[in-house]
């Protein structure tokens, strides 16, 4: 199945996340029958990484965004195996800190856009912005509501400059959100994990569906789209995403440099070294 198609929200398409089944597995039954794939996919990305990073003329941000314990950890982890650190960044997106409230809300994002040959991770995004900060009104309507223009030329910007922009939403639901909540607090390992906010933000759970909503329709674009990732199944998130991306990065054309140097000086120097 191509799933970048089959997820992509298409520019301003109505989206209901009730009509979205989050545990939708395609025709996998399990995840030993979507292993192979995987690990497939996931070979490709060392190598595009490597061409993308050799080559310097493209780069790639990824977005994540989705309710607690949805997996955007799971998904950075994932993803990142595939990669040489050296050419890559995850930034995780908190509650900001007081200077950055004092710039405008693109200010701290746009310093971890990747440069050139690099990827980026968003985990959480600017799209908090139009997320948490709308759900406890944050700051007043009008100021949210300006801000999906404000990412839409934002995105637009990236894209101009090189930059391929995915995100993904990953969507599960809310009866499996509370058994990783359970899982959590039953594990000592991933207790870490639990913060009081996580009970007190379920309760807000239609006002986010709404926004996440809004934020599909207004700020799925054809040079920045969104994709829902149906995600109650950790494996077969990670099989749709690896495989999106994989698909993007093959998209760029990538091609390995020239090299810089003469190769047969060089050759000739190596032999001469070589023959002592
Ligand atoms: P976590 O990703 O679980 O470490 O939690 C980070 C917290 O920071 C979440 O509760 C986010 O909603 C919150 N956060 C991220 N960005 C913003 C923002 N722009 N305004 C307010 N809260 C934010
Ligand atoms: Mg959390």
């Amino acid at each position: 199945m191509d799933y970048a198609r089959h997820f992509a929200i298409a520019p301003g398409q109505k989206v209901k996340l009730k009509d979205i089944d989050p545990g939708f597995r395609d025709k996998h039954e399990n995840p030993e029958s979507a292993a192979a794939e995987i690990a497939a996919h996931l070979d490709r990305l060392t190598k595009l990484q490597y061409t993308l990073y050799a080559e310097k003329a493209h780069s790639l941000l990824i977005v994540l965004q989705g309710i607690d314990a949805a997996g955007k950890d799971g998904v950075c982890r994932h993803v990142i195996t595939a990669m040489n650190p050296q050419g890559c960044e995850v930034t995780g997106f908190k509650q900001p800190t007081p200077e950055e409230r004092g710039h405008d809300f693109l200010w701290r994002v746009h310093k971890h856009a990747p440069e050139l040959g690099r990827v980026s991770i968003f985990n959480r995004s600017h799209y908090e912005d139009v997320l948490v900060v709308r759900v406890h009104k944050l700051v007043p309507k009008e100021t949210w509501q300006a801000r999906y223009d404000h990412i839409n030329a934002f995105e637009r910007l990236l894209v101009d400059s090189g930059t391929t922009v995915l995100k993904f939403f990953l969507w599960i639901s809310k009866e499996e959100q509370l058994a990783r909540f359970k899982e959590r607090l039953d594990d000592p390992a991933r207790q870490w994990k639990i913060s009081d906010s996580d009970y007190t933000e379920r309760n807000y759970w239609d006002d986010y569906s709404a926004a996440y909503e809004e934020m599909l329709e207004r700020c799925s674009t054809k040079h920045a789209p969104w994709f829902v990732i149906p995600s109650n199944h950790k494996w077969f998130r990670n099989l749709a995403v690896s495989s999106i991306i994989v698909d993007a990065m093959e998209g760029m054309k990538m091609q390995m440099p020239k090299p810089t140097v003469d190769l047969a000086a060089i050759r000739k120097a190596y032999h001469k070294a070589a023959q002592g």
